[in-house]
């Protein structure tokens, strides 16, 4: 890790205007990431340090806990949104602080990972035979010493209806050297687990990110991708194509492109909704359909990710419907006379 004196001194600025943001939200930054860096202001900068407007409140759409977590959580760290479903918060540590973290309310009041609070999260599980799926999350679960994250995955594989287990992690490109060869066999044997790893530009991609997927991917983790569409950083179809194809070359599936929550103090990093939506419609085709994640929205209040996506439906006729492709060209799709209507009702249409 590089302090803020640190990183200050590196680039010949002074420390002072970052302080104040810094003690509400500190700067975490891996030196991995930060030999990233390119100049200030890139879209690596932009990421990671502290901005001033970070602690502006006047956004009236801002929240402390823009997807209703702690309401939804039926023990501390155990967020329990859907059905068959957990999301469990393992620690709040990270490799990097994201200025746009959506949980960056929790930077200077983490739950300690106490082996009562952990014991609770398992009897929670154990006792709710619909949650098929559990979700380690953080914070970055990697960033746990490995006999915790190991302990952890243990217990959570001991429970008969848990089939899977995934992983969320930003460590393969914010601090690749953490995923040895050893890591990646021993996470692997407490599979299916499904790694999906937090990256947001082209220039995190680096030889030692590829190293570790590598080690992950060759280990026999399915890894996954998520991505957060962020204003003058990665909201451009050549940044996103790139990223999301060179992913897939590394055995990473684009899964994600999320919106911005509506985490207070980020509204500079925030797109218009239709953005992600258009991001999309152009990369579509234009890429192959493997690099092609899904964007949704996740809405306040824990009501779930939703996807946007960019219509191709022009018109829906009695016979048939005319649809546009990815070059603009509209072509008409014969329909049977009692399909308009059922068309017309999933799209929205009426
Ligand atoms: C995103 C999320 C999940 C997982 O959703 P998938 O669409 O299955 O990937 C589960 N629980 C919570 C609380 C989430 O935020
Ligand atoms: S890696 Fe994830 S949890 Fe950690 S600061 Fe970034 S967005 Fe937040």
């Amino acid at each position: 890790m590089i302090s803020l004196e640190e990183f200050a001194a590196h680039w010949k600025m002074p420390v002072t205007p970052w302080m104040a943001v810094h003690r509400v939200y500190p700067f975490v930054l891996s030196r991995h990431f930060a030999d990233l860096i390119r100049a200030p202001e890139d879209p690596l900068w932009r990421q990671v340090v502290p901005d001033s407007r970070e602690l502006d409140e006047s956004d009236p759409a801002g929240l402390k806990d823009p997807l209703g977590e702690e309401s939804r959580s039926p023990v501390p760290n155990l967020v329990h949104r859907y059905p068959d479903r957990v999301l469990w918060i393992v620690t709040d540590a990270c490799a990097v602080h994201c200025r746009f973290c959506t949980r960056k309310r929790r930077w200077t009041h983490p739950l300690p990972l106490s082996d009562e609070l952990i014991g609770e999260a398992l009897r929670y599980i154990r006792k709710n035979p619909a949650i098929h799926d559990v979700i380690l999350s953080g914070g970055d679960p990697l960033m746990l010493p490995w006999e915790r994250l190991e302990e952890l995955a243990a217990k959570v594989r001991e429970i008969p209806h848990v089939r899977l287990l995934r992983l969320g992690t930003r460590v393969p490109f914010a601090d690749p050297g953490r995923v040895t060869p050893a890591v990646a066999r021993r996470l692997a044997a407490y599979g299916p687990l499904y790694m999906n790893i937090h990256v947001n530009h082209p220039w995190e991609i680096t030889q030692e990110s590829r190293e570790a997927c590598r080690l992950l991917a060759d280990a026999g983790i399915p890894l996954g991708s998520q991505t957060v569409l962020l204003k003058d950083i990665n909201d451009s179809a050549e940044v996103l194509g790139t990223l999301f194809t060179e992913l897939l070359s590394l055995r990473v599936r684009p899964y994600y492109l999320l919106h911005m929550d509506l985490m207070q103090g980020t509204a500079h990093f925030r797109t218009p909704l239709a953005a992600g939506a258009e991001l999309m419609a152009a990369l579509r085709n234009r890429i192959s359909g493997l690099a092609i994640p899904h964007f949704v929205v996740d809405l306040p209040n824990g009501l779930g990710k939703v996807p946007i996506t960019a219509s191709a439906v022009v018109r829906v006729d009695p016979d048939h419907v005319v649809l546009r492709n990815f070059a603009g060209h509209a072509a008409a799709y014969p329909l049977k006379p009692e399909e308009g209507s059922r068309l017309r009702r999933v799209l929205g249409l009426d």
